[in-house]
């Protein structure tokens, strides 16, 4: 860190020291102010990548949004930034950057040449560099002039990949509850009926473990995920207990130590290129400590974008079932661990319970099972699309005689999904707030 004496006040002074201080030892006790350390900028496809080093994990995601020509990004939690952030002057960035401290968090403004989607993900320490904020710029040209044409879509981007996983069968009924209910059919059933509707949806395309009665090894699920380079891999399970009364709908996400001797080795035989502005990794792509740390960081990726997939289907299913466990749990399940493939597993409902397993029966709760994991999906997405796919993310500001239904249909979403990407509660929205709404590729 380059420091000039004076600049600053005793007191940033002191917490700088300290918290420098705190990483060095590698124990980090004390509370202090988190700040921004460097901000490295590189090309990245077709755009720019911005990566922030951080003295400590964000709060909470970033709020990312643009005010005409001009990108905010605002970091909560971190309290102070560098003197003066070096920003060059890449497509689609201006060059330069105005940075302020508020006591939300640090807001960094970046004047743009033309509009920008992006992407964001945050990678953990991996012993070389401290916790990082990722952020993917690409130009948005093409896409915004289609749309507002109205010519038929026809973006380069690739369809979002969504990898449905119902859980057992064949010789694997999976739980079974009192009135002979297996859970195997039921969970084939909602993943069939969700299947429908993401083939549905534009810019999407769907994978499937299995989509018979057939049992398909743990290995070979989580490998199709991979090959298929799945943005989401959904596995569909209905829970048991010994205990009738426990029910509820339960996520499950990725967890850290599912990092898993499976995943090296599918590293060490892909020899994925690395990004080098990510770390030191393009040269010691055969060191296995090296590889390590790579895997530590796509997981991270992963897991990251995992939870907050998770976060959502959460909220969904909270409007059609209690809820076992409100937050998302975090889990090493073998269909949850590949690398880079943001894997969730959904309990739908405890088929051991009697009043569940009657629902389960339902068609028509079958049917909402599914309608609302679709929203949950599509919502995410809305959210975060990944940077090279045929969707982007828009903002729309909603109008007083506009409600949102109309939005919804506008965009091509179900009002709930719009209200999962949104944190909308019922009731209508409020005029002038802006939603994030999709442009969905082709
Ligand atoms: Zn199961």
């Amino acid at each position: 860190m380059v420091r000039k004496p004076g600049e600053r006040s005793t007191r940033r002074q002191f917490l700088r020291q300290a918290a420098l201080g705190g990483v060095l030892l590698g124990g980090w006790k004390m509370a202090a102010a988190a700040q921004l350390r460097a901000l490295r900028v590189g090309r990245y496809q077709q755009g720019v990548r911005l990566v922030f080093d951080l003295d400590r994990r964000l709060s909470a995601a970033p709020v990312i949004h643009s005010v005409g020509e001009v990108l905010h990004i605002e970091l909560p939690g971190i309290e102070h930034g560098l003197h003066r952030p070096v920003v060059p002057a890449l497509d689609p960035l201006q060059g330069g950057a105005e940075m302020n401290e508020s006591a939300a968090g640090l807001v960094l403004r970046l004047p743009l040449r033309e509009a920008v989607r992006w992407r964001s993900f945050s990678l953990g320490p991996d012993g070389r560099a401290a916790h990082r904020l990722v952020l993917d710029l690409m130009p948005l040209a093409t896409t915004a002039v289609e749309s507002s044409r109205r010519q038929p879509v026809a973006r380069a981007g690739r369809p979002i990949v969504v990898c449905l996983d119902p859980g057992h069968g064949g010789h694997d009924p999976g739980a079974i509850g009192a009135q002979g209910t297996r859970e195997k059919d039921v969970v084939l059933d909602v993943g069939l009926s969700l299947a429908q509707l993401i083939r549905s949806t534009p810019g999407m395309r769907l994978v499937m473990t299995r989509n018979t009665d057939c049992y398909v090894p743990l290995m070979d699920r989580m490998h199709l995920g991979l090959e298929q380079r799945a943005d989401l891999f959904v596995s569909i399970h209905a829970d048991a207990f010994p205990e009738r009364a426990v029910r509820g709908s339960t996520v499950w996400a990725l967890s850290a130590t599912g990092a898993s001797n499976a995943a090296a080795r599918w590293l060490a035989k892909t020899q994925n290129a690395a990004d080098p502005l990510l770390g030191d990794v393009q040269s010691g792509i055969h060191d296995p400590m090296l590889n390590a740390v790579l895997i530590n960081m796509t997981q991270t990726a992963a897991m990251n974008s995992a939870a907050a997939a998770a976060a959502v289907m959460i909220r969904g299913l909270a409007g059609v079932e209690d809820l076992h466990n409100a937050a998302v749990q975090h889990a090493n399940f073998v269909v949850l661990r590949a690398p880079e493939v943001p894997s969730m597993l959904v309990e739908t409902a405890f088929i051991s319970n009697p009043e569940e397993e009657q629902r389960l029966r339902d068609p028509d709760f079958r049917q909402l099972l599914a309608r609302t994991m679709h929203d949950a999906v599509v919502a995410h997405f809305v959210k975060v699309p990944p940077a090279d796919s045929a969707w982007s993310a828009t903002r729309h500001v909603l109008r007083k005689e506009e409600n949102l239904a109309d939005v919804a249909r506008r965009y091509g979403l179900s009002v709930e999904a719009l209200r999962l990407a949104n944190h909308l509660p019922r009731g209508e929205g409020q005029p002038g707030v802006p939603l994030h709404v999709p442009i969905m590729g082709a």
